[in-house]
């Protein structure tokens, strides 16, 4: 199993603790020294059978400027690479102007889109499922995977399905 993936989400909701947690030291070696003018490379997974290459496309999650509207033409090119995307939320945030942003240029975009919930060590299920429901219908979601980046939980689920999708 092998491929691109774009991990995309506002600041703070866990994206690099979650790659930590998958990928461990690599990343700092690989964020410093490997970059392109379109994507960040992130960070590598590998195991015996997989190598997952997670990229930051940054024109996806910033808000338009003249600048950033440069950027999104070339984060649409840069995605024609990507074969899935992880949209990342925190259980912890409501809904806002940085993830309707996010969510309106996948739309756009013919590729997988999972909707990773994190933090849910902080909620309780009642409110995973308020969220589940201010998000279902914003995006026709190919995968829904509540997780804790911070303690592991349904991490190793998650990096199966994904697997299996490459
Ligand atoms: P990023 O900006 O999306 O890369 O977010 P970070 O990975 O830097 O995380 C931001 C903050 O959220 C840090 O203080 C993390 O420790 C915390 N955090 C990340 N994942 C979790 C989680 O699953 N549960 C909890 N409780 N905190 C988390
Ligand atoms: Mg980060």
């Amino acid at each position: 199993h092998s491929g691109f993936v774009a991990i995309v989400g506002r600041p703070n909701v866990g994206k690099s603790t979650f790659l930590n947690r998958i990928i461990g030291q690599k990343i700092a070696i690989m964020s410093d020294k490997a970059q392109t003018t379109r994507n960040k490379i992130q960070g590598v997974y590998t195991d015996d059978d997989s190598q997952i290459i997670f990229l930051d496309t940054p024109g996806i999650h910033k808000p338009s400027n003249q600048l950033d509207d440069f950027m999104d033409k070339s984060a649409f090119s840069a995605l024609k690479d990507i074969d899935a995307v992880l949209f990342m939320i925190s259980a912890t945030e409501t809904r806002g102007a940085g993830d309707n942003f996010i969510i309106n240029q996948l739309k756009k975009i013919d590729k997988p889109v999972y909707l990773i919930i994190n933090k849910i060590d902080e909620i309780n299920p009642n409110k995973l499922l308020e969220i589940m429901d201010t998000y279902k219908k914003a995006l026709n979601w190919n995968e829904v995977f509540p997780i804790s980046a911070l303690q592991g939980n349904n991490v190793d689920e998650l990096m199966d399905n994904l697997k299996d999708k490459l």
